[in-house]
């Protein structure tokens, strides 16, 4: 797929700087819904925190990436758990927004 989403430089260091924060401790990861129903560790916080650096930095977008952050509620039950305080679905909402050329 088109990587069209990298040209947002800006958006793509901004993320980078708040996710790499994150020393995946998982202790986001009980509170958070889409685990808990679909039991797979990229339906969930730090997940998905894993597949948004790993997109940046490898600059790809695959459907396991895209599936990973769409499955995602939004719901900021993660963001009242995480020691880091990282804002984790305020950083999937705006990795969201980035990719939304890609799939035009
Ligand atoms: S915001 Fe997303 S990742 Fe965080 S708890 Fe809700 S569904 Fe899970
Ligand atoms: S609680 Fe915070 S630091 Fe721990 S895995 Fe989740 S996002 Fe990363």
């Amino acid at each position: 797929m088109k990587n069209l989403f990298l040209e947002n430089i800006d958006l793509k260091q901004g993320l980078l700087d708040e996710l790499l924060k994150c020393s995946f401790c998982g202790l986001c990861e009980w509170v958070c819904p889409t685990l808990s129903v679909l039991n797979h560790r990229l339906y969930g916080p730090r997940g998905r925190v894993e597949i948004i650096v790993y997109s940046i930095q490898n600059e790809v977008i695959n459907k396991e990436i895209i599936e990973s952050v769409y499955t995602c509620l939004l719901c900021k039950a993660c963001n009242t758990q995480c020691p880091a305080g990282i804002n984790i679905a305020g950083s999937i909402r705006r990795f969201r927004t980035t990719l939304y050329p890609a799939k035009r």
